[in-house]
């Protein structure tokens, strides 16, 4: 590489800035403390799991990530760009809408349920945001979304309406949306908890196939196999707080503290 070529280094600058770091997060709803100081990477191109019981915060972490949800304190940065802040504590507010877009339509979110639009295909659910709010030309957006139903495996259910497929397949359509953002990274929430087990599996090779192709992905998982499988690090959160982080390996084979011993051989 030639490190005098300014367009080259900055390239290798740009590959090297995290799509998302969070720094010291605290987030409260009222008088519940649920973030208690949070700090996460997710690098260009990696994996990175949330693990932790029911109500350790994983989704509020996730929604803080793209400003679904307000916090306290502690930086979030969007590529090395910090979100700017108005006010302090409860009172804080993002300052800037145009960074909200900007930071939300980089970083898609699925949901464990879904969140089809019943009223629209299923093409017209990975075209609408898109078109309508990144004015993205319709025929272009959707030559991209039927090419990406038949790369999740349902190219032939783009005129079904969503309560006609299986739940499976609904997911995979969610995430088809969310690919049709052309997004940074994936903010995934428990995306196969809602299915049956023998529906999670079409799932979760989508996800490892985005795993494969080097997708940013933030991933909050019960499935310790998937985990295992897809994440390149993973972050153990007890009550608002990082209780163990490393590599899958590392974490699942030897864990260090006792409550994600306790965690592993509750789940596992
Ligand atoms: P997890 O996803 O790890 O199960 P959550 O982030 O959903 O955990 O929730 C963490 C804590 O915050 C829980 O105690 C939950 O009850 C609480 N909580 C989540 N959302 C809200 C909300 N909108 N208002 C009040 N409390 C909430
Ligand atoms: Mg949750």
């Amino acid at each position: 590489m030639n490190e005098a070529d300014p367009t080259v280094s900055a390239a290798a600058e740009s590959a090297r800035t995290p799509v998302i770091e969070i720094r010291g997060l605290h987030k409260a709803y009222g008088a519940l403390q649920v973030l208690r100081g949070v700090s996460l990477t997710a690098p260009r191109g990696h994996v990175v799991s949330l693990i932790g019981s029911s109500g350790s915060g994983k989704s509020t972490l996730l929604r803080c990530c793209n400003l679904l949800e307000d916090s306290q304190q502690g930086d979030i940065l969007f590529e090395g760009e910090a979100v700017r802040w108005r006010g302090a504590g409860m009172e804080r507010v993002p300052a800037d809408r145009a960074q909200v877009t900007r930071l939300r339509t980089n970083l898609s979110m699925v949901f464990q349920q879904f969140n089809l639009w019943s009223h629209l295909t299923i093409l017209q659910n990975v075209m609408e945001a898109p078109v309508q709010v990144l004015r993205r030309n319709p025929a272009e957006v959707e030559a991209r979304a039927r090419a990406l139903l038949a790369k999740v495996g349902i190219g032939d259910k783009a005129d079904a309406w969503p309560a006609q497929l299986s739940g499976g397949q609904q997911q995979r359509a969610a995430i088809a949306r969310a690919l049709c953002m052309e997004p940074k990274a994936l903010l995934l929430d428990e995306p196969t908890s809602a299915l049956d087990p023998e529906l999670q599996q079409e799932v979760v090779k989508v996800i490892k196939d985005l795993a494969a192709e080097h997708r940013t992905m933030l991933l909050v998982t019960h499935d310790m196999r998937l985990a295992a499988d897809v994440s390149d690090h993973v972050v153990f959160l007890h009550q608002g707080l990082i209780e163990e982080e490393g590599p899958p390996a590392r974490l699942f084979g030897a864990p260090r503290s006792d409550r994600l011993r306790q965690f592993l051989s509750a789940t596992m």
